[in-house]
């Protein structure tokens, strides 16, 4: 082991630090000429975005109740609120936050999240997401639409593709008139060109991790995310990956890896652990094992998206997302992962409050070490919720599972 663990930050991350700060300033301005949309991190962004509308999504700002740790003081708020502990704990952090009037986003001398004109939603990760919405929708008496997406999703089919790109499509009426904007076709079909765009390089970015040593980590992959769920569709995500990337191959070109002295290579499947991040992080690093990839953070790329076919390709792009599919395509595209990334073992996060976004109930870790041979480590915990995470349990789990990669 190593004797003094340290995170590489990248020179790119001061860049994003300001991309991410611009956007929650224009976000949050009480002069913005643009009307307001808040989107689940999946759902219809190009489309408000080609209409207009400067895009929120509260995903983001649960990650930063977790992350900040706020979260453990405001979800008992919403609780007693009629929300159970038992559901999403973003939604239970974000709607805390709500009734108590305080945000992360005060940190950064903003107001708090804008309030909403239109709430849009899509049921492909969860129906926690339209019930989220719809609280807020009742609170201000504005409209809350949304897709529902079928999940458990086995074959992408025409027949599915043609609802949801109908459904997407049935949106634009209450949107115009929200926006008080006739819907452009040439301005969206930009949109989803520049999204695309973003989506090539965030792909790229996490591409990277394939090399050996991996110059980025899953930890650093949580925080480098931003801009391509919250700007995607906007030119300077775009902008900011290119500058990413060029760092990352400068790293390969280096034979710098995130982890020194990198032995182990590891898939995280499921959702991270917010407040956790920093101390998970130290511990890989300790045990000169490298997180190398996670289908949490491969959730944002969206190689589908075509402008010549904006509707039909949108809903493949949102159709086709690991979160929505059944155990079969599920296990295929780990298996991917695991040969793409050169995987030693799998950690799966039993999220309590994300069934959702959680693969290890059903038996799955059981049946893909069958198939791939690698190990598995099963760690209980939440994306939010720390009441529900033994950071003691946790270490020991994580020694004992990469002790046994050490004899495999
Ligand atoms: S997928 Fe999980 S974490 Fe995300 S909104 Fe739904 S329940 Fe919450």
């Amino acid at each position: 082991m190593t004797s003094s663990a340290e995170l590489k930050d990248f020179e790119a991350s001061k860049t994003m630090r300001n991309v991410m700060g611009q956007y929650f300033k224009e976000l949050t301005d009480p002069a913005r000429p643009k009307k307001i949309a808040w989107c689940t991190s999946v759902g219809p962004a190009e489309l408000l975005r080609g209409m207009g509308f400067e895009v929120y999504f509260p995903e983001n700002h649960g990650a930063m109740l977790g992350a900040t740790r706020m979260a453990t003081d405001l979800i008992p708020l919403a609780n007693a609120h009629g929300f159970s502990p038992d559901i999403c704990s973003y939604l239970t952090s974000d709607i805390g936050s709500y009734l108590k009037g305080e945000s992360p986003l005060n940190k950064m001398k903003l107001p708090g999240p804008p309030k909403a004109d239109v709430l849009v939603y899509n049921t492909n990760q969860c129906r926690d997401v339209k019930d989220w919405f719809e609280f807020y929708g009742r609170e201000w008496n504005v409209p809350c639409i949304g897709v529902h997406t079928p999940r458990a999703i086995g074959d992408v089919s025409d027949t599915i593709l043609t609802d949801v790109a109908n459904q997407i499509e049935a949106l634009i009426p209450t949107l115009e008139e929200v926006s008080g904007q006739k819907f452009d076709m040439d301005k969206f079909k930009e949109v989803i060109a520049l999204s695309k765009q973003c989506t090539v390089l965030w792909k790229g970015v996490l591409d990277a991790a394939a090399n050996v040593p991996s110059p980025i980590s899953f930890f650093d992959g949580t925080i480098q995310m931003g801009p391509a769920v919250v700007l995607r569709g906007a030119q300077s995500a775009i902008d900011y990956y290119e500058i990413l990337l060029a760092e990352l191959n400068d790293r390969i070109k280096n034979g710098i890896g995130a982890v020194e002295g990198e032995k182990y290579r590891i898939h995280w499947e499921g959702m991270p652990i917010w407040g956790k991040l920093k101390s998970l992080a130290l511990q890989f690093i300790e045990l000169q094992t490298a997180v190398v990839s996670s289908t949490y953070c491969n959730s944002w790329v969206f190689e589908a998206l075509d402008p010549t076919e904006p509707f039909k390709s949108m809903a493949r792009a949102y159709c086709e997302l690991f979160i929505c599919r059944s155990d079969e395509p599920k296990e295929a595209y780990l298996e991917r992962m695991i040969e793409k990334y050169k995987v030693d073992g799998v950690f799966y996060h039993n999220a309590k409050t994300c069934p959702n976004n959680s693969n290890s109930s059903y038996n799955m870790p059981q049946r893909m070490q069958k198939k791939t041979g690698k190990p598995y480590v099963i760690v209980d915990g939440d994306l939010n919720d720390l009441r529900l995470y033994s950071e003691e349990q946790t270490r020991t789990n994580i020694e004992a599972f990469v002790e046994q990669l050490s004899q495999s």
